[in-house]
């Protein structure tokens, strides 16, 4: 049997500030399986980056185990957990964190570098990743002379470039007006449709819409937990997002 792609048990993440205890993610049991399309849904301050540092080995957890792709992470040293970050997890970060002097394509280049491949190799793969994500025209182009819909889609290239079975995107559509909004949803559809497990993270009821299942996080635990059929105000087709995902 495959194993859930992710699996806490008592998953917990306390911080201490200023001699206070602050319970970010508490205990928490939690079952993702391959292919899934979930939505974090909660409000500023209720945990949902925390539990996606946890998710994604960029924090390690105060309590509670976490198995990812059926490993026990805690089991796991500091090498090895950057070795499973780089090829399981992809990440989309708030804000796209793009490096601004760098080009789209050596943006999208960056979890590459890590693993020693010819640069030309990794150059067309960046090439053929943007293409895939409608940007194949925008290849050098600098974060500064893409629009937002545009940043967030290099950022999501660089989180396909290792191929990863999951990716994890904190508030993908937190910058975005609705219309962008909708075609980067669209483009996470295709992603997932690809055979990827997504897990979006957001404050926005109408982006955990577009999802196949619902959690809803309150004061760091969950309080909903459902499967959905997805709901979008489906946007007029633009220029660029006419696309063929094949990656
Ligand atoms: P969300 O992403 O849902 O807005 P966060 O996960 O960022 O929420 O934060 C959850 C809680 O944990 C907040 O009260 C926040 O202030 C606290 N917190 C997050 N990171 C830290 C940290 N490094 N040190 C202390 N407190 C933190
Ligand atoms: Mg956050």
């Amino acid at each position: 049997m495959v194993p859930p792609v992710i699996e806490t048990k008592g998953l917990t993440r306390t911080f201490s500030q200023g001699g206070q205890l602050i319970n970010a993610v508490k205990p928490l049991d939690l079952t993702i399986e391959h292919g899934e399309l979930v939505a974090i849904q909660g409000t500023s301050g209720s945990g949902k980056s925390t539990l996606l540092h946890l998710l994604a080995l960029l924090d390690r957890p105060t309590a509670g185990s976490y198995f990812l792709d059926g490993t026990d992470t805690a089991q796991m040293t500091d090498n090895e957990q950057s070795d499973a970050r780089n090829r399981l997890t992809g990440i989309v970060f708030q804000n796209f964190y793009l490096i601004p002097y760098a080009t789209a394509a050596e943006n999208v280049m960056l979890p590459g570098l890590y693993s020693r491949g010819k640069h030309a190799h990794l150059r067309q793969r960046a090439e053929e990743l943007l293409a895939s994500v409608g940007l194949g025209d925008r290849v050098n182009f600098k974060p500064s002379s893409l629009s937002g819909g545009q940043q967030q889609r290099v950022a999501l290239a660089r989180a396909l470039f290792n191929n990863p079975p999951l990716l994890l995107a904190d508030e993908p559509t937190g910058q975005l007006d609705s219309s962008t909004s909708n075609e980067i949803l669209d483009l996470f559809e295709d992603i997932n449709r690809t055979g990827k497990t997504i897990i979006l993270v957001t404050h926005d009821p109408l982006t955990a819409d577009s999802a196949r299942r619902r959690i809803v996080f309150k004061d760091g635990e969950v309080v909903h937990d459902e499967k959905q059929t997805p709901v979008r105000k489906k946007t007029t087709a633009s220029a660029d997002s006419q696309h063929s995902m094949q990656l």
